[in-house]
């Protein structure tokens, strides 16, 4: 998955005293471009001292963003300068299509950091413009003191097994694919258990239960914190896509899988899909048993 980048490490620590080298890299945005250079399949991003040149902002301006294994990552406030050389904006998606992971792993949290930066820059109590705040990543408003952090979405991915087979459904938009996995955030109030049993009903009619934790994922896209589940059916099977959301639900055997599924290195939902394609998640390793 998209954040397993060993044997480099993510370090989040915030130092708001930390300063740009010239080597640094700096994340500009444009929207949901990302300013960067892909060769063949590497990716690259340009450095604090190229970014001067070209327009953007002098180092003092740039925000620390993470280091990764000693590289600090820094961010173009307000967005970034216009392309030059051979760096061009690319959508964000091309996280999943490059490599070293590390670098694709920062280009999805710079972004998520970025869309908060960019969305919190008024104080929502009094009005008052906020500030970064000296301590801790958070913004911080001189006037009143409220004090805002990084935004961090619960939401759950689920896959629902029943004898032997695993439901995918199919997003209810033009040209979506039928490997999604049940998915949705926590709503107010709710454990993150009943967010599962809850979507599942909502998605697909389904009543679920036997939850097993999997594993989570950050995934900055939607500023989430993925939280992997299987379930399996408890009664009736028959799948009631809602219509809105999801057009369609559908049963695979891994062997049914095997011949028309592509994993993708990056996803949680693609992993969860791909154990179970590959036999490494059973009904026999979730719940000691047949169904
Ligand atoms: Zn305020």
């Amino acid at each position: 998955m998209i954040h397993e980048i060993f044997p480099k490490v993510f370090h989040n620590h915030y130092d708001p005293e930390k300063a740009a080298c010239q080597d640094s890299p700096v994340m500009c945005f444009q929207g949901r471009k990302l300013l960067c250079r892909v060769e063949g399949d590497t990716i690259s991003y340009p450095r604090a001292e190229e970014i001067v040149p070209a327009g953007g902002p002098d180092a003092s301006k740039l925000v620390f963003l993470f280091d990764i294994s000693g590289e600090d990552y820094f961010l173009c406030p307000g967005g970034g300068p216009e392309a030059f050389a051979d760096y061009e904006y690319r959508d964000i998606s091309v996280y999943g299509k490059v490599f070293p992971l590390d670098r694709a792993y920062a280009a999805i949290i710079a972004f998520h950091l970025n869309n908060w930066y960019d969305t919190e820059r008024y104080c929502g109590r009094c009005g008052h413009e906020l500030v970064r705040d000296g301590k801790e990543r958070a913004m911080r408003c001189p006037e009143c003191g409220n004090l805002i952090y990084p935004r961090i979405n619960p939401c759950v991915i689920v896959g629902v097994i029943h004898e032997g087979k695993i439901l995918t459904t199919q997003y209810n938009r033009p040209n979506a694919g039928m490997f999604a996995l049940i998915a949705g955030f926590a709503e107010i109030g709710e454990s993150i258990e009943e967010t599962v049993a809850r979507e599942v009903k909502e998605e697909v009619g389904l009543k679920v239960k036997d939850l097993r934790f999997y594993r989570s994922e950050p995934w900055g896209m939607s500023s989430s914190l993925l939280h992997g589940f299987y379930c399996r059916v408890d009664g009736d099977p028959t799948v009631k896509p809602d219509g809105e959301e999801i057009a369609a639900g559908r049963w695979w055997t891994p062997e049914q899988l095997q011949e028309c599924y592509t994993p993708s290195h990056v996803a949680l939902t693609s992993e969860m899909i791909t154990k179970f394609m590959r036999k490494e998640v059973t009904e026999e390793s979730l719940w000691g048993e047949k169904a």
